[in-house]
This record gives structure tokens, sequence and C-alpha cells, in this order.
């Protein structure tokens, strides 16, 4: 009698208490996240969508202290354990990491190779552990293709200091003059596959909308995940469910890791987690899958314990 007395009080609390408190939710892993946008745009503006014309939401944080407290707030709420977090600014980086201890994975942004922080820089970062990551490599946003030998030397580093690595190769990307839909294809990642085969390398929005290109790769080069982050909320919601349906069906529900990449709209994290949850075609294994277990696999969370 007592037993059953805790039980429903048990399932009635389960029952209501999963949707209100951040506390009861099971714990997510964020592997797409960002301090800034990589446009100017106004405080307060909402967040990109595609493709145009679309309805645009959120409210755009007005600078990096709001955007973290915002951040912040949502992470509790959703019971986000650890966030994949890149920027240009390695001072930022360290503000967020101080304001949260072991909460972000903190890593240089690329760019333009050229400008950015040189591999030997990066060396002692990765050496006083300062960095854990390399990338996102973003540097398709200036039309500069994966396979670009200037970007030769950080995998190299990430393979040599074994840190995962975050790469925009996709169709989509912001409206930059030099980005170039043509510099994403996934199989131009297939030269760095070979070349460094011990590679954690992770790719945004797995390779959309180059579905089969992806599926190819992640087949043939099995250290290879994608990530489901902009495309949770940047594309209409059918146009995701789509491409993250064919992937499940093709068998790659172990290498799928949810990411907000919420820029400066911390409102689309929310937006984001409720995509995966509310996807009635996957199982509540699979979405624990992408939420949470495929990154602490990625990540090797449970070896570094
Ligand atoms: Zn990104």
């Amino acid at each position: 009698m007592k037993k059953l007395k805790i039980l429903s009080i048990f399932l009635f609390l389960g029952q209501l208490s999963v949707p209100v408190l951040g506390q009861e939710r099971l714990p997510v892993i964020d592997m797409h996240m960002h301090i800034g946008a990589p446009l100017d745009l106004p405080a307060g503006g909402p967040a990109p969508c595609l493709p145009q014309p679309c309805v645009r939401q959120g409210h755009a944080s007005a600078n990096s202290a709001d955007n973290l407290k915002r951040t912040l707030e949502v992470m509790d709420r959703y019971n986000i354990v650890k966030g994949f977090l890149s920027d240009l600014d390695l001072s930022e980086l360290r503000e967020w990491a101080k304001a949260a201890p072991d909460q972000f994975i903190i890593s240089p942004f690329i760019l333009d190779p050229s400008k950015a922080a040189s591999p030997d820089d990066l060396r002692k970062e990765l050496e006083t552990k300062r960095i854990a990551g390399i990338g996102e490599i973003g540097s398709q946003l200036i039309g500069i293709a994966p396979n670009d030998p200037r970007l030769e030397p950080y995998f190299a580093l990430a393979e040599e200091f074994d840190v995962p690595v975050l790469i925009h190769t996709e169709g989509i990307g912001p409206p930059l003059p030099s980005f170039r839909s043509a510099a994403g294809s996934p199989l131009l990642l297939e030269e760095v596959m070979v070349r460094h085969p011990k590679l954690r390398i992770f790719v945004e929005n797995s390779g959309f909308p180059y579905l089969d290109e992806m599926i190819a790769m992640m087949y043939q080069y099995p250290q290879l995940y994608g990530d489901v982050s902009t495309m949770t909320w940047i594309i209409p919601r059918s146009a995701f469910y789509d491409y993250l349906q064919r992937l499940i069906k093709a068998g790659l529900g172990k290498k799928l890791m949810f990411g907000s990449d919420q820029m400066l709209w911390p409102e689309m994290i929310s937006k984001g987690i409720e995509a995966i949850e509310e996807a009635d075609f996957l199982t509540s294994e699979q979405k624990r899958d992408i939420l949470y277990n495929n990154a602490v696999r990625f990540l090797e969370l449970e070896k570094k314990k």
C-alpha cells in the first residue's frame, strides 16, 4: 500500500515536473554554440531563416554579457550540461568559461586562415589546455573549401592533440559575398579524412542538403559525426525532419549530435531541443542519443572521468 502511494506520488510528480522544472530534465549536450554571429545585426533583431521569404523569430542579445546571461538561463532550464563553444576572440571564450566552469568546451573559430590564430599559437593553447577543440572551421563562409591546403595545419594539430573539430561543410550559410555553396560538399572532406584517420570531426547540419554525399562519407569514415544544429530552427521543420529521418533510416542515428548554433538568439536552443523532442518518427532512445549519448561518446567524456 505504502509502495503504491509512493509510486503514485512519483508518477504524479514525474508527469508534472518534467516540463516545468529544468532540473528534472535529462541531461543535454549542445555541440554547437557561439558567442556572436557572423553578421552585423542590430540588438533585438530576429534570427535569420531560410528559404526567403520566411518569418524570422527571436530577439538578438545586445552584447556578449547579455548573451552569456541569456544563454546560461536556457542551459539551466534545459539541463544542458556541456556546450561546445567557439568564437574568433579567445579572451571572450575565457570569460564565458570563467562564468560557467566545466560547462563549456572552448574552441577557436577559424574563418580566414591567413588572419586566424596561427597553428603555433594554438599549439600553446592546446598544450596548456586553455582550448579543448578546433573550430568551428567556418572558412566556407569566405569560399575556402575543407580540402584547401591552408586548413591542413589545423587538422594536423587537432589529430595530434586528439581534440574534436567542428566544420561548416554544407550547402547553406550566412549571406556573405564570398560564401560558396559549392565549397561545402561533404565529399571535399575526403582528402582530410584519408590524411587524418584519427581525426575526431563533426560536420555542421550533417552537410545539409548534401544528403547522399554525407551518407557516403559517414559510411566510409566511421569517425565522422554530424550535428543537427541550425537546421532545427533556420529551415522549415518539414525540411529538417525529412533530412533527419533519412539519416536515421540510413542507420546513422548513433552519429548525430544536437547543437543549437544559437549565436545571438539563445531562445533557439529551446526551439532546437523541442524540434528533436517533438519528432514522432524518433524513438525515445534515438532522441536521447542525439541529445546526449552520442556526444558523450564522441567527446570521450566517459574516458576522461
Ligand atoms: Zn556555427
